[in-house]
């Protein structure tokens, strides 16, 4: 196997922290294929493997149009690719061993069929820890490149071919916004649009503002044309997307917020809008007003509360109490009383006190969650957290975890019940892959439905009728 090694940029965590006052720039042709390029990938296959948020799966919807400019046809079995790529995730630790237990598998592929190149790409290539790894122990992959690298793959997979070489291309930079990148959506009904880039709030856990940047908004009028783009291909859903979309704007230079954009996004007349992630720092009243005054601005929030202790929301660095959140979550649930709220939990911050615990507790059954991602608190080296003093068991973690993610559960059946008998809106997006007679999709409040129905309802908004409720689903028939 090939073990000599190019490094063109390598991450570097010092950099990546850096903040600016630097301009943001907008690029709208950096994205550029050489005429060689265009027939690289001719008679040959790809596989993308995509971990983590939906941030991750645009950069792959965004990656597969690029290797399709290439050339290169997609494949679903990673054994038949000619070229397979892992858009990796750095959140939490078992991914990372995912990760590397695909890379394992790879390497085991790539013996039997030497040709195969091999790379990873996404938050876990930002971070120097893992190039570090690959330089010592995976050399014999093919291309390493980051977030802020995407637009460049085309240059980076034909150095890779010519030299032979690993080759990784790592910028650490706080970043610009690119304009011109193609995509191969995954759905012919919703869409991802990103609005914004990167993150300054340094959550004291999180690595994300050191992968993926300083926040950049994407102007809006470049918004709003992706999306009269996307109604005019018949799209019924657009999901807003950024890692803190209340900040949106804030970066920008004309006077323009969160409230705003949502407003117009809703005057372009799509049926559906959705937002992800919210920061409860930044929920403004503007916005729950629009939310309030535009029926298609989907009765649906993801509300991070991360933990109802004060003391561990600050040690989190999360600039908000257990009281101003419970006082936005009963604002939000006053105007709009339909509305379904999701959230994400972690337990077992450092120093996380049975009392801390039980103040998350006492959140989650005052809120009464739709439902809830909960998490161990995972390090990541780099972050303010992963050098506080961890002092509690794994064995109480997980005690804790159980405990919680019982009461989100009887919760989020609870929720699902009053579903019962009544007629909901639901966009169809494809048949079950489960039980095939079956028909799937989501309600304006982000509800996943078992329908029965015709095929030709794919693709549209249908009334359904809810026959049974679940946990983590419900059950209807076309009406
Ligand atoms: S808001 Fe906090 S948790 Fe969310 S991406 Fe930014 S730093 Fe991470």
């Amino acid at each position: 196997m090939v073990e000599r090694c190019d490094i063109v940029l390598k991450p570097n965590l010092m950099e990546a922290k850096n903040r600016t006052k630097q301009e943001v720039l907008v690029k709208t042709n950096e994205y550029i294929i050489k005429e060689d390029l265009k027939k690289l990938g001719l008679g040959k296959k790809y596989y993308v493997k995509t971990y983590g948020c939906q941030m991750n799966e645009h950069d792959t919807e965004n990656i597969k149009a690029i290797l399709e400019d290439m050339s290169f046809k997609e494949t679903e079995n990673y054994e038949d690719a000619d070229f397979i790529l892992l858009n990796t995730c750095a959140i939490r630790e078992n991914v990372h061993n995912k990760v590397f237990g695909m890379i394992g598998r790879i390497k085991h592929l790539k013996e039997k069929k030497p040709h195969i190149i091999a790379g990873i790409c996404g938050c876990m290539a930002q971070e120097e820890v893992v190039v570090n790894k690959i330089l010592e122990k995976y050399k014999w992959l093919d291309i390493v490149f980051g977030t802020h690298n995407i637009h460049n793959l085309p240059n980076i997979l034909s150095r890779s071919l010519e030299k032979k070489e690993l080759e990784i291309e790592v910028l650490s930079i706080e970043g610009n916004v690119i304009e011109n990148l193609p995509a191969k959506r995954d759905s012919k009904y919703k869409a991802w649009i990103n609005i914004m880039y990167g993150c300054d709030k340094f959550c004291t856990y999180c690595i994300v503002p050191y992968t993926r940047g300083k926040q950049r908004s994407r102007k809006p009028e470049f918004i709003i044309e992706e999306i009269q783009q996307l109604i005019s291909e018949n799209y019924k859903e657009v999901t807003l997307l950024g890692q803190n979309v209340n900040a949106y704007g804030k970066d920008l230079d004309i006077d323009y917020t969160m409230a705003n954009l949502l407003e117009e996004v809703a005057k372009t007349g799509i049926e559906r809008v959705r937002f992800v992630t919210s920061h409860p720092w930044d929920f403004s009243d503007e916005m729950i007003e629009v939310i309030k005054n535009n029926k298609n601005i989907m009765p649906y929030i993801h509300l991070p509360l991360q933990s109802g202790s004060d003391r561990i929301l600050k040690l989190m660095g999360r600039r908000y109490t257990k009281q101003t959140y419970l006082e936005l979550y009963k604002k939000i649930k006053t105007a709009l009383p339909y509305s379904s709220i999701t959230t994400d939990i972690i337990v077992g911050f450092p120093g996380e006190t049975e009392e801390d615990f039980n103040e998350t507790l006492d959140v989650v059954k005052e809120c009464k969650y739709d439902s809830a991602f909960t998490f161990i608190f995972s390090p990541r080296v780099g972050t303010p957290a992963a050098n506080m003093d961890d002092n509690v068991s794994l064995e109480k973690k997980n005690n804790r975890l159980h405990k919680l993610n019982e009461l989100v559960n009887s919760y989020a059946k609870e929720a699902n019940d009053k579903y019962l008998g009544k007629i909901v809106p639901v966009l169809i997006e494809g048949i079950s892959e489960k039980d095939k007679n079956k028909l799937v999709g989501y309600t304006d409040t982000m509800k996943l439905v078992n329908v029965i129905g015709d095929v030709s309802n794919v693709g549209k908004i249908v009334d359904v009728e809810i026959t049974e409720a679940k946990t983590w689903s419900l059950d209807g028939k076309i009406k």
